[in-house]
C-alpha cells in the first residue's frame, strides 16, 4: 500500500476540467480528513459537492485506477465513526500484524463522540485514497452485454455487523456465528408480514455475497463515558480480539472486491460519474424507478468512457506540443491530432458500455466535439510559439515608425 498524497498532481493541458488547486488544495494536502461530499439540506434534498469529490477521485495518481468502495451505513450513534477509525488504523498500518498500534493513543479520523446528538448526515469520504496491490486471479463475475434491470441490482458484498452481541453461547462471535445467525434471520416464514418476506426473498438477488459478523460489547467506558477518546486500553479485551479479526477480514487485499457495474470494473473517474448520475435522479420528489436508475447508470458509464478517452488525447497532445515543447509545423500537428483522435475514439469504442450502440453514439459525438475544441486550443498554443509569426507584427510596426 502506498499513500498518494505527495504525488498528487493537478490536471495539466487544456482540459476543460480545471479544478482550483490553489489555497484550498494546500489546506487539503496538509492533512487527510473526512470530506463531506453529499450534503443533506434542511428541506431534505441532497446536494453533491462535486469539487470535493473531484479533488479526491480525479487526482492523477488514482483517477484511472480500479476502485474498491467500502461504505459504512447505519443509523446515527451506532458506532460507524468509531469503526471507521479502526479501519483507518489498519490502512495506515506500518506493522502488518500489530496494526492496532499504541494502547494509549486516542482514536482519530472520522469525528465521533458520545451523546445522543447527531454529528453528521449525508456522505463523508476519507480524503486520501489508499493504493493497494491486489493479488491477481480473483473471481470476477461477468454479466452479459445485454443488460436487464436485474443486473443492476448486483451490488456485490453486503456485510451486516452486529454490535453488542450478547448471546455467544447461541451463536459465537465472528463470521461463522454471524453466518449461522444470518441464515436463521433470513429464513422466510409464513407468519412474517409480507414486506418482511419479500425483503428476505429478494436480498440474495441483490448482492453477490451476504455475510454477517458478530462483535461483542466494547465495554462500559466506550458506551457510557463521555470522556472516552478511543484509547485501546479502555476497550474490553474480548472486543479488541474480535476487532483484530474483523478489520482484516474486511480490508485485507485478498478480501477486497473491485467495484463492478455491468461486469466492468469501475475506476475512480467512473465512480465520480456514478455519483453525479445517481444524485441527479435522487433529487426528484419520488424514489427513482429502476428504469431511471438503469438509464443513469448507462449515462454514467458512457460519460466515464468519454472522460477516459479524452484524457488519453489530451495527455498525448501535451507530449507532442503542450507547455514549452517546440513549435510544430501545422500540417504535422494536424496529422498528430488525427492519429490521436482515432486512438481516443478506438479506446472509447473498446470500453464495454451500457445502453446499446445507438445510445453510445451520442457520447461518441460528444467525445469528438470535445477533442476538436481541445485541438483548436492546441493550434493557438502552437502558433504562439512560431517565432516568425510572432516577429512579424513588431517588424511591420517598426517600418511604419521609420517612415
Ligand atoms: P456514529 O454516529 O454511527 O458515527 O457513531 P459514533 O462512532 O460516533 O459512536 C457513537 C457512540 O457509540 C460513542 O459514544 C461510541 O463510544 C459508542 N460506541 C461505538 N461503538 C460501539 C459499540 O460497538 N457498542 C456500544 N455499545 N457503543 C459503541
Amino acid at each position: 500500500m502506498a499513500r498518494n498524497r505527495k504525488e498528487r498532481n493537478s490536471w495539466g493541458g487544456f482540459s476543460d476540467r480545471n479544478y482550483d488547486w490553489s489555497s484550498e488544495e494546500e489546506d487539503y494536502e496538509k492533512k487527510a480528513q473526512p470530506v463531506q461530499v453529499l450534503v443533506v439540506k434542511d428541506d431534505h434534498s441532497f446536494e453533491l459537492d462535486e469539487g470535493a469529490l473531484n479533488r479526491i477521485l480525479l487526482c492523477e495518481t488514482v483517477r484511472d485506477k480500479e476502485v474498491v468502495a467500502v461504505s459504512v451505513a447505519g443509523a446515527f450513534r451506532k458506532g460507524k465513526s468509531f469503526l471507521m477509525d479502526f479501519m483507518l488504523r489498519y490502512m495506515y498500518k506500518t506493522e502488518p500484524v500489530d496494526w492496532l498500534g499504541d494502547y494509549n493513543a486516542p482514536l482519530s479520523g472520522f469525528s465521533w463522540r458520545g451523546g445522543s446528538e447527531r454529528e453528521t448526515t449525508g456522505i463523508q469520504i476519507w480524503s486520501e485514497i489508499f493504493l493497494v496491490d491486489k493479488p491477481d486471479g480473483k473471481k470476477v463475475y461477468n454479466l452479459s452485454q445485454n443488460v436487464q434491470e436485474d443486473d443492476l441490482q448486483h451490488l456485490q458484498s453486503l456485510i451486516f455487523l452486529v454490535r453488542d452481541w450478547s448471546f455467544p453461547y447461541e451463536f459465537p462471535y465472528g463470521a461463522d456465528g454471524g453466518s449461522k445467525f444470518l441464515e436463521k434471520r433470513l429464513k422466510v416464514s409464513e407468519n412474517q408480514h409480507e414486506e418482511l418476506q419479500n425483503v428476505r426473498k429478494h436480498i440474495h438477488s441483490c448482492f453477490t455475497n451476504i455475510s454477517c459478523f458478530l462483535l461483542p460489547h466494547p465495554g462500559l467506558t466506550v458506551a457510557t463515558n463521555p470522556k472516552f477518546d478511543g484509547k485501546l486500553k479502555e476497550i474490553d479485551e474480548e472486543f479488541i480480539r474480535h476487532l483484530k479479526v474483523f478489520i482484516p477480514w474486511l480490508l485485507s487485499p485478498e478480501n477486497l472486491d473491485v467495484k463492478e457495474i455491468n461486469g466492468n470494473k469501475i475506476t475512480c473517474r467512473g465512480l465520480v460519474e456514478y455519483f453525479k448520475a445517481y444524485i441527479k435522479i435522487y433529487q426528484g420528489e419520488e424514489l427513482p424507478h429502476p428504469k431511471s436508475m438503469l438509464q443513469a447508470t448507462a449515462e454514467a458509464n458512457n460519460l466515464a468512457a468519454v472522460a477516459t478517452a479524452k484524457d488519453l488525447y489530451n495527455k498525448k497532445m501535451e507530449e507532442v506540443c503542450g507547455g514549452d515543447r517546440p513549435f510544430l509545423a501545422p500540417t504535422d500537428l494536424q496529422h498528430k491530432h488525427q492519429e490521436l483522435k482515432e486512438d481516443s475514439v478506438k479506446l472509447f469504442r473498446g470500453v464495454k458500455k451500457m445502453g446499446g450502440e445507438e445510445f453510445s453514439r451520442r457520447y461518441l459525438q460528444q467525445l469528438e466535439n470535445e477533442i476538436d475544441e481541445l485541438y483548436v486550443q492546441y493550434i493557438k498554443h502552437n502558433d504562439s510559439k512560431n517565432i516568425f509569426h510572432a516577429a512579424r507584427t513588431p517588424a511591420t510596426l517598426f517600418v511604419v515608425i521609420f517612415i
